[in-house]
Order: structure tokens, then C-alpha cells, then sequence
């Protein structure tokens, strides 16, 4: 445990040998690991005031994960106790606590410290300043500066809202919020409610608001393919069960995870995969609204998965409501108190709420990393994102990179990949250990070759022929960025053992005395 003595936010410099960012999942899972390693000279620091990243910020009505619970935890600490096979955000942020408190990494995490900027210093460590957010107004009460040997970001690509980009927006008069900052204040009861944006998050809140407000205008741009979701309660029966034959837990574990690995084959190309899915959703569409305008209107026209496919029983539902209208006409201003659309129609508004998604392919954004001789990683991606193994980048020695570039996945749960990814940090930290390595650095030519290799796969998958505009891509190649092209087995392979030709490895540098 770092000797951070008496009270954090009077310490001035901090020095630790692995300084984790974020307290997520994946910082979570980072922490722990290094405890069962013995390696405990590490800290986590966490801009919120309380752990859980993307599942303790968003809490809008009906959060919930779309990956079923008993495969969206940690593989070493199964819960026998979901209550539901799709968990919801408040069940799911008391899981990522109870881990907390099972493997005793509550001291390793400093709250309310925002990651600020780091810069790599050639005498072996990272130089990092983080910014103590005051209580009262989210402004820094104080910068501390903090010396890690190792830097681990476990940032996640899921925490920086993106707000449409509308004329007239910030004129809007009422209430306006992202479903990432839930304005729980805000009594929707009666109210003429605009909701911007069909995709993940707006189909799980619209449900739960429709009933409550006078009137819902639903803004799509593009309809999104949903199947059902299928969604049941598990019995206190069965969850005791689960307590007393753990076994059952890790088979329900495997069962679902082939059940949903060979959903992949739809990304990456397989035709009668892709039919065989694009006949669920189109007959979920056709037996859930009985308009053939609306059914029309809700019909993506891009191949399935080219977007994420989401899972929901109850958004298709919403349209047989009468207080309820499907907006498809562009919109083209937003005024005080209305939003105008293309078509020249105002419709008042009494408040706005944007289901608009998040920066995804702008890591960092607001950050400053400069590694080996002042490159600063948004320089280094200039040209589109790039990591070796999405985890390393050259330039950058002694930095990993959790969910980083080309590590998402559109079929099975992103646990697994923060697993695998954290197994394979934790293999570069003993082999440095071992082999009295004080500086680890991916070869440039190592993360070509691996970037131009994964280039090839993606060439061929859905997301890049399958006639759609995605936020898995980088707006200014098109190319994506943030999913991996392959199968689960395919990455585990991949970070199953470290190769050190791949890597740079230098002596730890002597210290000046
Ligand atoms: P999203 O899927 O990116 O959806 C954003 C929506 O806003 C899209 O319908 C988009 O339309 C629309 N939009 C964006 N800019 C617009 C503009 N200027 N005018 C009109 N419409 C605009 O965002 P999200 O729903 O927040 O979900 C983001 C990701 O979070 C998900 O894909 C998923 O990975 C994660 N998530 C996961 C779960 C879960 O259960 N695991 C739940 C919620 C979210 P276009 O399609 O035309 O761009």
C-alpha cells in the first residue's frame, strides 16, 4: 500500500511504483490484480467521488447492461446473486463495490483526483498532475503531483458526453441534459419532453419516461436494429443455488459466452449469420408496431451491426402510446422554448434531453501525455488511433492502455477483454521484476505491423462495407478505432504470453544521488 500518510489532499508529491487512472471496471480489475501479485506500491485515482466509472455516472431511469450479468463480471469473483439475467446500473455498481471490499482496495483510491496531464521523464518514470476537485463547483482546489514508475490508464472510452452540434442549442431556455448527467431535479411529470438520439442509452430511459410525460417527440437520425432482449428475474431459489454449487455459476459463465462468441462470424462477414440476425430484428420490428409507416421509419438501411445492435422489449412498445411522435426530419434549429425541424414544423419543448453518445475515438480528450522526447499522444495518433494489443504505444515507455484502441466488442462482454488485458500488464511488471527492466517500450515497428495487420481484418468486416456512419469510427479517417476485429478466443491468444522481441527493454536507470 502507498505511504501516503495523514491526509491526501495535503501531500504535494506522491511517488508509487504503478499509478492507475480511474476506478472502473477496469481500474478495479488492475487493482486487485496487483494485490494478488504482491505488487502493492500502487494508487488509483478517480475523478468522481465514488468508484464504478461509466456504471457510477450514468444513472438515468432503466441503466442496465445489455451483456448478461453473470458474464459482465470478473471471471475470479462470480456472483451468485443477480437478481436479474440483465443487470441494472444500481445492482452492477454494487457489484464493482462489493469487489472493492472483498480484495481491500478501498485504501488504494483517491477520489475526487482528476488525471490531468503526465509526462514522461528519461530517468525512468512518469511525471503525472492531477487536479483535486473542490467540493462546491467541480473547480481544482489544488494540483498534486504524483511520480509512477508505471502509468496505467483504465479510463475507458465511455465518460466524455458528446452534445449535438445544433443551431440555436445553447438558446434552449428549459432544463437540457445528456443521459450521462441524469437530472434526477428535473420533474418530467405533464412536461412536452424532446428526446435527440435512438441509440443505446435513449431506448433504455425513453421506456421509463414515456408513461410519466405529457408529450415525447423521439428525434432519430438513424433508426438502430434492436432484437429482443429477452430480459427475466433469477428466483432467490435459484440465486441459492448458485451460492451452494459455485460450479453452476462458472457453467452458466461458459454457456453464455459461446452462446454469444459466435456472434462475431455476423461482424466479420458470414452472410447467413448476418441474415439469420437481421430476420430476428425485422420480425421484432414487425410484431411490435403494426403501423407499416412507423415500421418504415423504424427500419435501419445499413447492414446489422455496422451500429451496435441493441436489445430491448419495451422501446418499440412506446409508439403505440398516443402522447408519443417519432420525429425522423432532421432537425434544424432549436429555439427558447422549440426545436424546428427540416420540414419547417416547431414543435415547444418544455425540456431537451440528449441521448447523443459519448467522444469515443478522442482518448485523452483534455488530457496531456507526452512521452519519450515531448511527443504528445495526440501528435503520436495524428493519423488515427494505434496500440500494440490496443494496451502499448511506442513513444510511450512504461504506459498501458486498458480498453484502449481496438479493444471494444459489438458481441460478447468487454470484461473479458479487461481481463485479459490486465493478465498481460501484470506478465510486463513481473517480467520487468525478473529480468531488472526499468523501461519497457512496444517497438515501433511492432505496433505497425500489428496495426496494419488488424487494418486488414477490419477491411473486411461489417463496420467498414456495411453502408453506415458509426461512432466506432474516426471521424476524420472513417477508419474503426475502438472495436476489435475478431473473436475473444482470437485476443486471448494474442495476450496469452508476452513477446519481448516485440519491446524495447531497458535498465533500470541509476539514481542520481
Ligand atoms: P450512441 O449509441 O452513440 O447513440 C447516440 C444517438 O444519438 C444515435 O442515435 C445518434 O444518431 C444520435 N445523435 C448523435 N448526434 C446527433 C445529432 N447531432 N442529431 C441527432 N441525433 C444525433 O450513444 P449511447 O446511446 O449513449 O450509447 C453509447 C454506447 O454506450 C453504446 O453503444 C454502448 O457501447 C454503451 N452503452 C451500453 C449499454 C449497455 O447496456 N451495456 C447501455 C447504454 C450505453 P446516429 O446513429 O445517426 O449517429
Amino acid at each position: 500500500m502507498p505511504e501516503l500518510s495523514g491526509n491526501f489532499r495535503d501531500a504535494a508529491d506522491i511517488s508509487v511504483d504503478v499509478l492507475i487512472v480511474g476506478a472502473g471496471f477496469s481500474g478495479i480489475c488492475m487493482g486487485i490484480k496487483l494485490i494478488e501479485a504482491g505488487m502493492k506500491d500502487f494508487l488509483i485515482i478517480e475523478k468522481s467521488d465514488d468508484l464504478g466509472g461509466t456504471w457510477y455516472e450514468n444513472r438515468y431511469p432503466g441503466c442496465a447492461c445489455d451483456v448478461p450479468a453473470h458474464l459482465y463480471s470478473f471471471s475470479f469473483a462470480r456472483n451468485p446473486s443477480w437478481t436479474r439475467m440483465f443487470a441494472g446500473q444500481q445492482e452492477i455498481w454494487q457489484y464493482l463495490k462489493s469487489c472493492v471490499q472483498r480484495y481491500g482496495l478501498a485504501p488504494y483510491i483517491r477520489f475526487k483526483t482528476r488525471f490531468c496531464e503526465a509526462e514522461w521523464d528519461e530517468s525512468g518514470g512518469w511525471q503525472v498532475s492531477a487536479g483535486q476537485v473542490s467540493r462546491d463547483n467541480g473547480t481544482f482546489a489544488k494540483t498534486v503531483t504524483i511520480r509512477a514508475r508505471v502509468l496505467v490508464s483504465g479510463m475507458g472510452a465511455l465518460h466524455v458526453p458528446h452534445y449535438p452540434e445544433i443551431p440555436g442549442i445553447e438558446r434552449f431556455s428549459g432544463p437540457a441534459f445528456h443521459s450521462a448527467t441524469w437530472r434526477s431535479d428535473v420533474d418530467l411529470r405533464g412536461k412536452t419532453v424532446g428526446v435527440i438520439g435512438t441509440g443505446a442509452s435513449a431506448i433504455q430511459f425513453i421506456p421509463h419516461i414515456a408513461a410519466r410525460v405529457g408529450k415525447l417527440y423521439i428525434f432519430q437520425r438513424t433508426p438502430a436494429w434492436i432484437v429482443p432482449r429477452l430480459d427475466f428475474g433469477i428466483s432467490e431459489k435459484w440465486r441459492e443455488r448458485f451460492r451452494r454449487v459455485p460450479m453452476l455459476t462458472w457453467l452458466i459463465r461458459k454457456f453464455l459466452f459461446l452462446a454469444l462468441e459466435w456472434r462475431v462470424l455476423n461482424f466479420l462477414g458470414d452472410r447467413v449469420v448476418r441474415e439469420h440476425i437481421e430476420g430476428i430484428a425485422r420480425r421484432h420490428l414487425e410484431r411490435s408496431v403494426a403501423d407499416p409507416t412507423l415500421q418504415a421509419a423504424l427500419t435501419p438501411r445499413y447492414q446489422i451491426g455496422c451500429k451496435r445492435i441493441l436489445l430491448s422489449d419495451d422501446f418499440y412498445p412506446v409508439f403505440q402510446r398516443r402522447n408519443v411522435e417519432l420525429v425522423t426530419d432532421r432537425i434544424a434549429e432549436v429555439r427558447e422554448h422549440s426545436v424546428v425541424t427540416q420540414d419547417r414544423a416547431e414543435r415547444p419543448v418544455d425540456v431537451l434531453i440528449y441521448g447523443t453518445g459519448f467522444h469515443v475515438t478522442e482518448q485523452f480528450i483534455g488530457m496531456k501525455l507526452f512521452g519519450r522526447g515531448g511527443l504528445e499522444i495526440h501528435d503520436a495518433w495524428r493519423n488515427g488511433l494505434s496500440a500494440y494489443l490496443g494496451v502499448t504505444v511506442s513513444g510511450f515507455p512504461n504506459f498501458f492502455i486498458l480498453l484502449g484502441p481496438n479493444t471494444g466488442l459489438g458481441h460478447n462482454s468487454v470484461v473479458l477483454m479487461i481481463e485479459a488485458q490486465v493478465g498481460y500488464v501484470i506478465q510486463c511488471l513481473k517480467l520487468m521484476r525478473e529480468r531488472n527492466v526499468g523501461v519497457m517500450e512496444v517497438r515501433a515497428e511492432s505496433q505497425q505491423h500489428f496495426s496494419a495487420n488488424l487494418r486488414e481484418h477490419m477491411a473486411r468486416t461489417v463496420w467498414q462495407s456495411g453502408g453506415c456512419r458509426s461512432w466506432y469510427q474516426d471521424t476524420r479517417t472513417g477508419e474503426n478505432t475502438t472495436l476489435w476485429p475478431g473473436s475473444v478466443i482470437q485476443y486471448f491468444r494474442a495476450m496469452r504470453a508476452v513477446s519481448t522481441s516485440e519491446y524495447h527493454l531497458g535498465p533500470v536507470p541509476a539514481r542520481e544521488s
